[in-house]
């Protein structure tokens, strides 16, 4: 088969249509009507094989993170998305991986009401790219600039797991196979939060998705902002299998281990009754883990209120 059919029979045939597509995959660009009032916001991502995941990871979950990593930078910015191109460097094309990698990709899109409106597919190591584009009301969005000092800081879902997964799969923990799924699916099958983000436009006043560890991307977010932070450890959202190995993991799984997904945002204290019903009502748990000081650092504060530091170095040796 050709790359016209297999692009056809994977991609093509298989996006969700939305009605402010114009023209989709099949030309040589795609057109968009972006609603009225409001700004284009776009982001774009590569997942190198060996790089950025194994050769031989689940074809499904690969096309899952993929469109996940984009999704969950447009939530950091407050973006309802819309439309993405696909990128597709293949050594050689086996239909089986096309076949999966498209399952992640569209069960993914859906859920999120992405439409895939174009893309480019050669031959050369494997590599997979995703630009997502969404859209903000005027002037509106979210950004890492923006907290402003007593601002409470939060953290969505739970952060960590991903990288109890990496621990685990380098040996480092023993976890029952229950507790294996449970993480694995967190690293390989990340929920970015659209809804959430969305719904933080005019209540957070800065927000950033958490993809590098809590420690250096709220790092980022007070450095835009000019401002420092203080973060409780013991207020980190952690799942029940981070807890029950909290001895072994201590606080660096937590803050330095990546690929989270969720949202670091800050907003006023007036903000709290309104944060606490949107995660009843997204059924979205969201932890209130620390607050915007007017120093420029940022301070990790243990169970005895003393400072921690984050042990950079022995890190390394865990994230892939
Ligand atoms: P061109 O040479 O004009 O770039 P291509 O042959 O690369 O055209 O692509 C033909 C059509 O198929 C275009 O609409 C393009 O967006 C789409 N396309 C190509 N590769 C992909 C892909 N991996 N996913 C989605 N659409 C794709
Ligand atoms: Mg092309």
């Amino acid at each position: 088969m050709d790359e016209f059919a297999l692009i056809d029979k994977y991609f093509g045939g298989r996006t969700r249509m939305r009605p402010d597509v114009c023209v989709g995959i099949g030309d040589d660009a795609a057109v968009v009507d972006v609603p009225r009032g409001h700004q284009l916001v776009m982001a774009v991502d590569a997942l190198v094989g060996g790089v950025h995941f194994d050769e031989a990871a689940a074809p499904r979950a690969i096309g899952h993170k993929a469109l996940a990593v984009n999704l969950s930078d447009l939530a950091a910015m407050g973006a309802t998305p819309g439309w993405a191109t696909l990128l597709l460097v293949l050594p050689s094309v086996s239909e089986v991986w096309l076949g999966a990698f498209s399952d992640g990709f569209f069960a993914l899109a859906e859920r999120h009401g992405v439409a895939l409106v174009g893309g480019d597919t050669a031959r050369g190591p494997l590599t997979v790219g995703v630009q997502l584009s969404g859209w903000v009301p005027a002037n509106r969005g979210l950004r890492r600039s923006g907290a402003g000092v007593n601002d409470d800081i939060y953290v969505s879902g739970t952060v960590g797991d991903a990288g109890v997964a990496l621990r685990q799969r380098a040996g480092a923990l023993s976890l029952t196979a229950a507790q294996i799924e449970a993480v694995h699916r967190r690293l390989d099958f990340p929920c970015p939060r659209t809804q959430l983000g969305q719904c933080l436009l005019g209540v957070a006043t800065a927000a950033i998705d958490l993809s590098d560890g809590l420690a250096a991307d709220l790092g980022h977010l007070l450095a835009a902002s000019g401002v420092g932070g203080r973060v409780y450890l013991d207020r980190l959202p952690r799942s029940e299998v981070y807890r029950s190995h909290q001895i072994k993991l201590g606080w660096d799984t937590a803050l330095a281990s990546g690929d989270d997904y969720e949202l670091c945002f800050t907003a006023p204290p007036q903000k709290r009754p309104r944060i606490e019903q949107l995660a009843r009502e997204l059924g979205v748990p969201i932890a209130r883990v620390g607050v915007i000081t007017a120093g420029g650092a940022l301070h990790l504060l243990d169970e005895q209120r003393s400072p921690y530091a984050l042990n950079h170095a022995g890190y390394k040796h865990f994230s892939s």
